[in-house]
């Protein structure tokens, strides 16, 4: 990897192309890059009022431009630079969400130990409702006796509704009630790059430390298991660690965006040990739980939300938890820019205009199953049919990851809609588009043409 000033550099360079010129230098230009830890790139502001208005609103977009200048890095996180020296010194314990919380140096330096857990998610700030009781009732208990009942806990859900949230949630639990127990939270995809570096070493002690650290522990947490799919020495390694973990009453929670059984990449024998336990999914919160959550994170943030801008925003996000807050951010961040107060509908539709995908709202199913039904030259009524002929199933196939892409509809209704197939069918659908884009220039170029058409209409 390149020098964290040069990295610096090509970030900047990238945002200067696309960010107003104004923003860039308010805020972009200041920043100092401060270490790589793990995949994250950390950046110091120069203070803490510029660093929660970048975190607001440009943090997305540098982490964007930082992965796809290198792929190892997954995130940017701002740090004020006051606390540069003293975050440093931390450095040997990861942060949360990008690898490893506690090492072999840091379990033994339990005295000291500092929370490598998000402060604010905990059970607390987790509002409950229809959709997730069952798994944050799960998450309560396995905190309050780990290795007990619940073991394995695995949690499914679709992305930005509350996975990641719980894990810490249980983490914060244990420091402050049984801070002897030893909590490693990793993310599947650090551990797989994290194994990937131990192979290609080929050094024993590497990989004997590597399996210590995870054997080690009370409570292991994988977030995002579906990133070992296909990973078969992975699988293989975490295998081992699972059974060890599982023999000696050791908690195992593992996170997933679907279940076991949907996971077709999974070995059986993972998948068999995972059944073991609980499986409990989060399914995406009512409006009212929504609401909910818009009014304590506005709360949090001292921000006087008012109903109708609560709704306004429920209504334009209800699949994703962080999208929704995202929406959030922006109304409190244009309130405090323009110092103005934005409490009617009219006034937050001003504000979120640029982010409230226009396209996207408009771009319905049926739109998207007669234009593919166009482009190959079949009919409604065999897209929607059992015909299994390779002319029929390949559009059927494309128009429903078209679905998945570019529209956010329950896998299950978009089942419903073809002809009442099942989730599954779906799911694997669009797995299996996913992969032929990959490896298939015909398709790729088919579902590159669609989209240009469906999203340029
Ligand atoms: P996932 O890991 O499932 O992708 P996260 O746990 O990262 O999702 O959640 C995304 C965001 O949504 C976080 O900021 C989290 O605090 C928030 N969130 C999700 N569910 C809830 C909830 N029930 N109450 C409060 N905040 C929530
Ligand atoms: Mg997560």
């Amino acid at each position: 990897m390149i020098g964290k000033e040069e990295f610096w550099d090509d970030i900047k360079n990238e945002l200067s192309k696309t960010m107003q010129t104004i923003s860039y230098d308010m805020w972009i230009e200041p920043l100092e890059p401060v270490c790589f830890v793990d995949g994250t790139f950390v950046l110091a502001a120069k203070t803490a009022i510029s660093k929660k208005t970048i975190e607001r609103s440009y943090l997305d977009q540098i982490r964007d431009v930082a992965s796809s200048l290198d792929s190892f890095v997954t995130d940017v996180e701002i740090i004020v630079k006051e606390q540069e020296g003293e975050y440093l010194k931390k450095q040997s314990i990861s942060l949360p969400d990008r690898g490893l919380i506690v090492d072999e140096k840091s379990a033994k330096k339990q005295e000291k130990k500092t929370n490598p857990f998000l402060e604010k998610y905990t059970f607390d700030t987790f509002v409950q409702g229809k959709s997730n009781e069952f798994a944050l009732a799960a998450a309560k208990t396995v905190a309050e006796n780990p290795g007990g009942k619940y073991n394995p806990l695995f949690i499914y859900s679709g992305v930005g509704l509350g996975k990641t949230h719980l894990l810490h949630a249980i983490g914060n639990f244990l420091f402050k009630h049984s801070p002897k127990t030893k909590v490693v939270y990793a993310n599947s995809e650090n551990m797989v790059n994290e194994l990937i570096n131990v192979i290609r070493g080929g050094n024993n002690d590497d990989s004997n430390r590597f399996r210590e650290k995870y054997r080690a522990c009370d409570v292991l947490m994988i977030d995002d298991i579906q990133f070992l799919s296909g990973k078969n020495s992975m699988q293989e390694a975490f295998f081992h660690i699972f059974n060890d973990l599982y023999q000696s009453n050791k908690q195992i929670i593992i996170t997933s965006d679907r279940a076991p059984k949907d996971l077709p990449t999974l070995e059986e024998r993972l998948r068999t040990r995972f059944s073991w336990g609980l499986m409990v999914d989060i399914q995406p919160p009512d409006t009212e739980t929504r609401i909910a959550i818009l009014k304590m994170k506005a709360a949090h943030e001292k921000f006087m939300l008012s109903d109708e801008v609560a709704e306004f925003i429920a209504d334009n996000a209800t699949t994703n938890i962080r999208d929704m807050e995202g929406l959030l951010n922006k109304i409190i961040f244009f309130s405090s820019l323009a110092n103005k107060v934005i409490d009617t509908k009219e006034l937050a539709y001003e504000a979120l205009r640029d982010f409230i995908d226009e396209k996207k709202e408009t771009l319905d199913a049926e739109t998207i199953i007669s234009t593919v039904c166009r482009y190959f030259s079949i009919t409604t009524t065999d897209i929607f049919s059992k015909k299994r002929t390779k002319n029929i199933v390949e559009p059927r196939m494309i128009a429903i990851y078209l679905i998945t892409e570019l529209l956010s509809m329950p896998l299950m209704s978009i089942g419903q809609l073809f002809g009442g197939r099942d989730h599954t069918t779906v799911i694997h659908a669009r797995d299996k588009i996913t992969e032929e884009i990959k490896t298939n220039p015909r398709i790729k170029i088919i579902v590159a043409d669609l989209k240009n058409m469906l999203l340029n209409r």
